[in-house]
């Protein structure tokens, strides 16, 4: 006994000190029937809290998965090429309006989903129509190759119009520079853009209107903060900014006319 009349030793018998806590006879698990709705809904918003935290860095993670993909399609697309003209004396493929160049480069790549990049359109938009004679120019294609338009017009003058270079190739001398000249970019997905050759001298210019420029943007849906992957007359393949393609310098341009005159800042 103390001074209060209270036998301490008494009090705690056959108790647990978490009992004495609560303050009740009965233990814990059996008074508290769960959690409060406060709680719940504490719980709910710091799940939330995490989410939005971690969502955006997730994707972001996943975009540059795919923009790396991308990058090593156009890489071969580029080897292709290089390949392609090594075998012709150094002529590139010739524009054709029925065996395009997915089909004139086939012996470089096996599988017709290298044509697309993983962040366009499940089915991006292509030209071609005749599946069965020539399924490369007909499978789904976000890839679209340079008409060398600057460059067939510098070399035929008067005689030059979009029918007339049908036919035409380029040959890799013609390069003064090669690493800075655009021989593949992104096209637009969408249904209307099915392009196969960029062409400066159709319409406002397919550099313009059929070029993606920002396909790889990890900003939500803006893609002037993004930029697409290129390869290059000599078969290398990088990644280049929206605002950097066409200006300060047009990299479409083989002649140094278009190259500097034929700029777009935005
Ligand atoms: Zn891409």
């Amino acid at each position: 006994m103390n001074e209060c009349g209270i036998n301490p030793s008494a009090t705690l018998a056959g108790k647990m000190p978490w009992d004495l806590l609560h303050g009740g006879n009965s233990p814990v698990w059996e008074r508290r029937r769960g959690f409060t709705l406060i709680e719940l809904l504490v719980v709910i918003a710091i799940i939330a809290i995490l989410a939005s935290l971690l969502l955006p860095l997730m994707s972001r993670a996943k975009e540059t998965g795919k923009r790396t993909k991308c990058l090593n399609h156009l890489r071969q697309l580029g080897l292709s090429l290089v390949l392609y003209a090594g075998d012709h004396q150094g002529w590139f493929p010739p524009r054709s309006d029925v065996r395009r160049w997915p089909t004139q480069l086939r012996d470089g790549y096996r599988n017709l989903d290298l044509l697309k990049c993983p962040s366009d359109l499940p089915k991006p938009d292509t030209g071609g129509t005749d599946a069965r004679n020539y399924p490369a120019d007909a499978a789904p294609r976000s890839y679209i190759i340079n008409g060398w338009n600057d460059y067939f017009k510098d070399a035929m003058g008067s005689a030059f119009s979009m029918e007339a270079i049908a036919g035409k190739s380029i040959r890799d001398s013609a390069f003064k520079k090669p690493t800075m000249t655009i021989a593949f970019g992104e096209k637009k997905g969408e249904p209307g853009h099915g392009h196969f050759y960029m062409d400066f001298l159709e319409g406002t210019g397919n550099d313009v209107e059929e070029v993606e420029r920002g396909r790889h943007s990890t900003g939500a849906g803006i893609r002037k903060s993004g930029g697409s992957n290129y390869a290059f007359a000599d078969g290398s393949a990088r990644f280049i900014k929206h605002g950097r393609l066409l200006y300060p310098m047009n990299l479409w341009a083989v002649t140094d006319y278009f190259r500097t005159n034929r700029i777009f800042s935005n």
